[in-house]
């Protein structure tokens, strides 16, 4: 094992930058930490227009996972008109449950109702015949190996893939430091979440390439979760940047790839936090 993991870290100082494949994955569409009127039509529309246009100009494939029923006050036609705004950027919508519900705290049964019922109003909402990606809320995909066989079984009856997380992070915690600050007209701390955000999101790319050295013993196509918020409506420009190498090898293609990397559909091996990194979630 120990050569293994040698040779590993050995191959990653020969891989070229460029040869950086992530898949960029937003979560809890139409959007996350939906208070404070964020679900209002034209400021949801404009935080939407805002997030997808880096996106549709650099021509980075992208992958959306809604919650079907976030923003219930909004009309179907207000919400399909949202969710256009991300299939007109290029991106393909995925099922993150109807309520959100975590599996851990949630039976079975119950939990997988709530799929499909996000299935149904999803299909009517985008007027599709099949949804193909699946994404547990919190990332819960089984406290236990039956729950996990159970869910696996379902979600392959029902034509789904489950999307695992590789760069798991915690975004939607600065996300939310930085809508209070906002909220309370607080400029210096809103300022100071911006400016920890992407070297924060950089030292998460850091620790889980490697670790994918570590454990695979080779780099591997990784996976991003973001949340569909505020923040990552203004620091996508910055966040791509910093992935530049894969999102110059997406942009070199003529039209968005419609290919999502899945990796094995398990609950994500690590996480970070700002502390440092402890395993499980
Ligand atoms: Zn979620």
């Amino acid at each position: 094992m120990l050569c293994r993991a040698t040779l590993g870290l050995l191959l990653l100082t020969f891989v070229s930058p460029a040869e950086r494949r992530v898949a960029i994955t937003i979560d809890d569409l139409p959007v996350a930490q939906s208070g404070r009127n964020a679900c209002e039509f034209s400021r949801l529309q404009d935080l939407t227009k805002r997030l997808l246009e880096p996106f549709r100009v650099g021509r980075v494939p992208l992958t959306g996972f809604v919650v079907a029923g976030n923003c219930a006050a909004l009309s179907t036609e207000h919400k399909r008109g949202v969710l256009r705004l991300w299939t007109g950027a290029g991106a393909e919508l995925g099922n993150h449950t109807y309520s959100h519900p975590g599996l851990n705290t949630t039976p079975i049964d119950k939990y997988e109702r709530d799929v499909l019922r996000a299935d149904a109003a999803l299909k009517q909402i985008l007027g599709a015949d099949r949804i193909r990606y699946f994404r547990s809320p919190m990332l819960h995909t089984g406290a236990d190996r039956t729950t996990k066989e159970r869910l696996e079984r379902f979600l392959v009856e029902h034509g789904y893939q489950q999307a695992p997380v590789t760069f798991d992070n915690s975004d939607w915690m600065f996300a939310y430091v930085y809508a209070d600050a906002r909220g309370r007209a607080d400029a210096k701390l809103a300022r100071r979440v911006r400016d920890a955000y992407v070297p924060y999101m950089e030292s998460i790319v850091e620790f889980f390439e490697k670790r994918a050295v570590e454990v695979a013993g080779r780099d591997i196509a990784q996976i991003l979760l973001m949340h569909a918020n505020r923040l990552n409506a203004e620091m996508t420009p910055k966040l791509l940047t910093m992935l530049k190498p894969a999102a110059t090898v997406s942009s070199r293609s003529k039209r968005p790839s419609r290919t999502m990397p899945i990796a094995c559909p398990t609950s994500t091996p690590a996480r970070a936090d700002s502390r440092g990194y402890t395993a499980g979630r």
